[in-house]
């Protein structure tokens, strides 16, 4: 997988050869600005920057293909290689500081962590065996400099796993300070445990396809054309469609009731709207 199934292709100046591809890591930083950075500058590329959208998820455009190095690390000349060690880098726009600009990712919401998780750190992860773990993250400014987290040249050779730039040896920044990793991991251990049974999700379609497909009317058959590309949804398909969004929300809140069935009915179409603009 040399892109993101679901980001938007943006390539950007310059890449580099892996000079190593053992050891897979994944680098998180924040641009801290408010919006897109210009990476007019070869040298501050990542291989991609995700974009969140409060309360809704991220958009990812990708600038590197997974093939080649990108380059926003110090990499100091005759020492440990840091951008071509096999470190497949992300900048989240925001800050890291909670008097800097735009999102601040210490406290991201959930539907913003779980969106990133799922176009970027579990499919990055699964494509190239990165274990889904990390270091502890320092809140900025402690997290500057050498902080008590960065790693030594030797240990991030070897290391495999996420971690964001204040790890990185021959580095400075900071970034991305106190990044939600334990919350990340917590809204994304209750995937495997969902009390959603097979039975369940065929109900709360059937429930659908009867009322609310009714009441939604050409919106929804627009909204699925689109995702499925295909005339007429079928129950498996909103089926599916259920099943993902059930899987977004906490565990424990995943049951089948009246209130359940409305608000994955808005997810499911809010899910398709943001689909239809892309
Ligand atoms: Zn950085």
């Amino acid at each position: 997988m040399d892109w993101l199934p679901d980001a938007i292709r943006d390539p950007h100046g310059r890449s580099l050869a892996w000079t190593e591809t053992a050891d897979p890591k994944g680098v998180l930083h924040t641009t801290e600005s408010s919006s897109w950075p210009s990476y007019r500058d070869w040298a501050d590329c990542p291989h991609a920057t995700v974009l969140p959208t409060p309360g809704k998820g991220v958009t990812v455009h990708q600038h590197v293909p997974f093939s080649r190095a990108s380059f926003a690390l110090v990499h100091g000349s005759g020492q440990q290689a840091t951008n071509t060690d096999y470190a497949f880098q992300f900048e989240l726009v925001g800050t890291s500081d909670k008097n800097g600009p735009g999102y601040y990712w210490p406290a991201a919401d959930d539907a913003v962590l779980l969106d990133l998780y799922k176009k970027v750190i579990k499919p990055l992860s699964d494509a190239y065996r990165i274990p889904i773990t990390a270091p502890t993250f320092k809140p900025y400014p402690a997290s500057y400099g050498a902080n008590g987290v960065r790693l030594s040249q030797a240990t991030w050779d070897t290391y495999t796993g996420w971690l964001g730039h204040q790890h990185v040896p021959e580095n400075d920044h900071g970034d991305p300070g106190a990044f939600p990793w334990a919350r990340l991991m917590e809204l994304t251990s209750t995937e495997d445990d969902l009390p959603l049974t097979d039975d369940d999700a065929a109900k709360v379609a059937k429930a659908i396809a009867n009322q609310e497909l009714g009441k939604e009317g050409i919106g929804w058959a627009v909204a699925l054309q689109r995702i499925y590309n295909r005339p007429v949804p079928t129950a498996q398909d909103i089926a599916a469609a259920i099943v993902a969004q059930f899987k977004t929300l906490p565990a424990g809140t995943a049951t089948v009731d009246d209130a359940t069935i409305a608000r994955i009915v808005k997810a499911v179409w809010d899910e398709g709207a943001t689909r239809l603009v892309r």
